[in-house]
């Protein structure tokens, strides 16, 4: 899949990562991770002390799926407003989903604290504006939510939101113990631990077919290898799609900016995440060698060409986007590109098992939120090969679409 065009930057900041070989004789193992990117690693993380023999495997370069361009915003509320998912899935569901996320930020910042690679994780408040008046409504309903469940969030105001920012909206949510990261660095740091604590790393090593018995599956590798797994884990990213079609999930295009240094960030309040109620969203943040990435302006369309051929003028249209929330910082972007994005219609991100799979866990962290959603998918994936059962099992294996399909 051609997942993503442009100039990159995550893996310019970290130009020397750790190697793994590609595999080269047959193996066998408890669980057969297959992808190395925030996903995958975040799965080799959560697995690398319970006693089981896990191995993960990359096609190509652990990282440089979607985790080289995610703009790793790590954040509690997704695309689909607190309100909309009580209306879909019930309030007690939805509040456990948002609290689920909000602790994942506090497991990432654990782990984050352990890894020899640095991070670059940082805490930052959100500000998630108003884009019309109208969404005000929206955002108080968003909000009710939020302080009834105890967030630590306000609802604030035009005149409030004036006096910090030298923008203005109707109304906002400004919400704590958000945060962000470098995700390239992110995904090394967790393989690099996964790895350190016996967990096998095999990149560039691409499958080329697979047979699964009642008590196993056989994957063979391109280069004539075998691997024998008891489970495995499909962590694919945008890529799972081709092990296994899945009618909830939705590709579309998406675009990001990355400035040069920018001297004098003093204009921007505490340097918080900023987005908004529209859809699609401009969303930006700022980095730890103090950049701004700008992202957004999604277009529908899941066809490459499409996709690049916009990429041009969506750069240029991110600047102005940027501009009018901050005319006096002048930006130039660096770095660009145009990048398949996948979420769900309803919001949710999702962890089945499918009846022409078995042994197979497809783990789909699809939805502006990857990073948390990989965190919190992850630990019902350590439930469930383990023994045990995680309260939101049934929460995130929903989707009879994926069983019919
Ligand atoms: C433009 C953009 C902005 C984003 N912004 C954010 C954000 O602000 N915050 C956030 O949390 N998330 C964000 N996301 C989402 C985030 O990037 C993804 O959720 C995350 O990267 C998914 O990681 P993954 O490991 O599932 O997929 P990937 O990073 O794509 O990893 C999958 C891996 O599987 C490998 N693979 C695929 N098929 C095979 C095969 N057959 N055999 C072997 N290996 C295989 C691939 O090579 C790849 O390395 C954004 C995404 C995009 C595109």
């Amino acid at each position: 899949m051609d997942l993503q065009s442009g100039r990159f930057y995550w893996d310019t900041t970290f130009i020397d990562p750790p190697e793994y070989p590609s595999l080269a004789e047959d193996i066998q193992c408890d669980v057969l991770i297959i992808g190395a990117g925030s996903s995958g690693a975040q799965v080799a993380y959560d697995l690398k002390d319970t006693g089981l023999n896990v191995v993960v495997i990359d096609q190509y370069k652990a990282g440089m799926g979607s985790t080289r361009t995610n703009t790793a915003l790590v954040q509690y509320l997704g695309d689909k407003m607190t309100y909309e998912l009580v209306n879909s899935f019930g309030e007690e569901a939805a509040m456990m989903h948002t609290t689920l996320c909000r602790d994942a930020i506090n497991h990432i910042e654990k782990a984050s604290k352990k890894m020899r690679i640095n991070p670059d994780f940082r805490r930052r408040d959100t500000l998630y504006r108003a884009s019309t008046v109208e969404d005000i409504e929206k955002l108080k309903k968003d909000f009710h939510f939020l302080s009834t469940y105890k967030f630590d969030a306000d609802l604030i105001t035009q005149k409030k939101i004036e006096k910090h920012y030298p923008f203005t909206a109707p109304a906002a949510i400004y919400s704590k113990n958000d945060a962000d990261l470098n995700p390239f660095k992110h995904n090394h740091g967790l393989l690099d631990l996964a790895h350190e604590a016996g967990v096998r790393v095999y990149e560039q090593t691409e499958i080329s077919g697979k047979k699964i018995n009642a008590d196993r599956c056989t994957y063979y590798t391109k280069s004539g290898f075998v691997i024998e797994a008891k489970h495995v884990v499909v962590a694919a990213g945008y890529e799972s799609l081709t092990f296994q079609k899945n009618k909830n999930a939705v590709l579309e295009s998406s675009y990001c900016i990355v400035t040069s240094p920018v001297d004098d960030l003093s204009d921007w309040y505490r340097e918080t995440l900023i987005w908004e109620t529209a859809r699609p969203y401009v969303y930006m943040r700022t980095t730890v060698d103090g950049r701004i990435l700008v992202g957004g302006l999604d277009e529908t369309t899941p066809y490459p060409d499409r996709r690049d051929s916009m990429l041009l003028s969506k750069r240029d249209n991110l600047v102005k986007e940027f501009n009018k929330l901050f005319p006096d910082i002048s930006i130039e972007a660096e770095y660009y590109y145009g990048a398949f994005f996948g979420g769900t219609h309803d919001g949710l991100p999702i962890l089945y098992e499918h009846k022409d799979s078995p042994h197979h866990l497809f783990l789909l962290a699809y939805g502006d939120n990857g990073l948390v959603y990989s965190n919190v998918l992850s630990s019902i994936v350590k439930e469930k090969l383990t023994g045990g059962k995680h309260e939101a099992e049934d929460l995130y294996s929903r989707s009879p679409a994926a069983i019919r399909s």
